[in-house]
Parts: C-alpha cells; structure tokens; sequence
C-alpha cells in the first residue's frame, strides 16, 4: 500500500475521469463553455492519487476537501490553472509531491499558486497580534503577486468551516475566531461580499451558537409577515420600471445573521428595528438606467434625507459601485434600495474573482 512509484502516478496512461471530477468539470464549463477541462481532469488525477491514503477528522477521504476547495473556486468563475492550483493546494504540503513536480506536470502558473498557498498554510505565530498582523501583512504580500492564491485561501477556509463540527471544540472556536478576525475581513477587502458573509455566518454559529440559533429562529418567525410587504413593495417597483420600459431584475435582499447580531450588539438595535427594515436590489443593464430608476422610485415614495449615495460615481475602494437610496415605503415603513448594472452586481458580489472570471485578464498584471 505505501509503497512509493517510481514512475510520477500522473504519467501514467490517463484515464478517462472519475465520475466524482464531473461536478466539478461541469461548474468550470458553466463559465467558460469552449474551455478544455483536462487541466482539471489531470489535476484531480494527481491530487487523489497523492492523498490516497488520507482521511479527514470527519471520516471521509482526503481527496473530498480539495475537491469541494476546487468547487467553490470554479463557482466563482476562475480559470482551469487556478482550479488546478485549487485541487492541488495541500498536496505539496502533505504528501510525497514537490512543487518541481507540479511544475514539471502543470507549468510555473499552477506551482507558483500552489506555492503561494503552501506558504500561508505554514505561517504560525503565538500571540493573537503578531498572528493577525503577521498573517494580514503575508496575504497582502501574496496578494500583490497573485490573488488567486488568496480566493483559494478563501475557498479552503470556507470549506473547513462548513466542516468544523468534526474538530474538537476549543479548535472549533479558535478557527472561528480567526475567520471573523482575519478571512472575513480579507473577502471585504477583495471585494467578496458573498464568501465574506457565508464565512461570518459559519464563525457566528460556532462561536455564538445560542444567539445563532435565537437570531435564526426570530428570522424564521418574522419571515411571512416580511415577505408579504416585501412582495408588494417589489410589484410596485416591476411595475413602474415596466412602464418606462426599463428591463430590471427587482429582488428582496437576504439578511445574513451575523450582520443582524452586530448590529444588536454593537449599535444596541432591537431586533425588530432591524429586521423590518426591508431592502431591495434592483439589477439593470446601463448605468443611465441606474439612474432612471433611481428618479423612479424616488417620484414614487419620499426619500429619506442624507440616505442617498453614488457609490457609481464615487466607487468604495474595493471598486464596489451602486446607487443607495433609503425611502419611505407603503405603509410608512423605510426601504433600503440599491441599484446597479448586472457587471456591477457581480463586482459586488464576487469582487477580485468576478475581476478574473469575466475579464479573462492576466490576473498577475492587472490587480484591482
Ligand atoms: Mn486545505
């Protein structure tokens, strides 16, 4: 069984891939239709092999987590080199395979990524400070270089959160706590507003289970009374951007829970001055469309004072862009608006890896 090959186990005859590469292929096809998957194909092939022998603390084989690693990476519209680097990502760090390996099989993109995350892996401090600082300065460093290193940190921290429960509590909490304290703000800082919230969620629930499951549970309560209003108020917006002839996406925005938490905790807000505040988005072609609907709904319900930003004009430094309005609603209740075009939205949503995914640049030479 251990026995070591002397021939690489990737040089042999390729096989055709494994049913359990398939996911994977199809989400990085759903992205890029005329792209070759056998980058994708070889690197899951190499990395089994190497972690063949592998289990995780939850029982099941080693090969699952870069796999579900490579996933989120190839849902977020990257490239087959960074899906490779993704599947490969612990396997120089953990078994018999060397970069030059890699190198060797994948050429210098694929190692010089997986080099990049191997490094961070061995970044180990002490004190809380000196590991947040330390670890904060190295991934802005590493970014620099390349940040797709950093959304495959990303993704590899968010998969190990999803899977934490198998870890003995006291290092339960302490991954946790890192990842509000350091990958949270990370995925802010790449302008990742989905990861960054699904990774503060994961971290609210270990470290706070009981408010979790309180917020959770208020949430459920208050869900049909809030979709009724919500409801109405998107009809009327469909409606009048109908009428101008303006084609729009108009959607309700989920709340994430930890994002209510803080605002109880940190701004002693009461659950329901925040829960009721219901928010849409409203996602449309151009940005003199943005614009006209802004005139839209702000000629339809009043708005509130000094809520208004131009975030089009005057972009966030994370190149984050959307008009916000906050106005009165139906019924007297406020209604948070943002309005954006559908390459804003997803800037917005997947920041640094929408940048890579839609551009098809050379992530190297055109950082944000
Ligand atoms: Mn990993």
């Amino acid at each position: 069984m251990a026995t070591v090959t002397r021939v690489l186990p990737w040089r042999r005859n390729s096989q055709p891939p494994a049913e359990e590469v398939a996911p994977l292929v199809a989400a990085f096809r759903a992205h890029h239709p005329k792209a070759n998957p056998l980058m994708i194909t070889r690197a899951y092939e190499v990395a089994a092999q190497a972690h063949r022998q592998q289990v995780r603390t939850s029982g099941e084989s080693y090969i699952q987590h870069p796999l579900a690693v490579a996933r989120i990476v190839a849902d977020l519209g990257l490239d087959d080199i960074t899906i490779a680097a993704a599947l490969l990502h612990d396997a120089v760090e953990d078994t018999h395979i060397t970069l030059d390996d890699v190198t060797a099989e994948f050429g210098p993109d694929v190692a010089g990524i997986v080099d990049g995350v191997t490094k961070l892996e061995r970044i180990q401090f002490d004190s809380k400070e000196a590991q947040q600082a330390a670890t904060m300065r190295k991934m802005l460093v590493a970014m620099a270089k390349d940040a797709r290193v950093l959304i495959i940190k990303l993704s590899d921290r968010l998969h190990n959160m999803s899977t934490l429960a198998a870890m003995p509590a006291a290092k339960q909490e302490r991954i946790a706590r890192e990842t509000i304290d350091i990958y949270a703000p990370l995925a802010h800082r790449l302008g990742m507003q989905d990861m960054k919230q699904q990774l503060e969620d994961l971290a609210f629930a270990t470290l706070h289970p009981k408010r979790y499951a309180e917020i959770d549970h208020m949430v459920s309560a208050r869900t049909p009374e809030r979709e009724l209003y919500l409801a109405q108020v998107l009809e009327d917006v469909r409606g009048r951007l109908a009428e101008l002839h303006i084609a729009a996406d108009v959607t309700g925005r989920p709340k994430h829970l930890w994002s209510i938490y803080e605002k109880m905790v940190v701004k002693g807000k009461e659950f329901s001055e925040i829960f009721d505040l219901v928010g849409i988005r409203v996602i449309v072609e151009t940005v003199k469309d943005c614009y006209a609907a802004l005139g839209s709904i702000h000629a339809t319900w009043k708005p509130v004072q000094g809520r208004f930003k131009d975030y089009i004009a005057m972009p966030k430094f994370n190149l984050y862009q959307s008009l916000h309005t906050t106005v009165i609603g139906p019924g007297g209740k406020t209604v948070e608006v943002q309005i954006r075009t559908r390459e804003m939205h997803q800037r917005a949503e997947y920041g640094v890896a929408a940048h890579f995914g839609y551009k098809g640049v050379d992530p190297a030479s055109d950082m944000p």
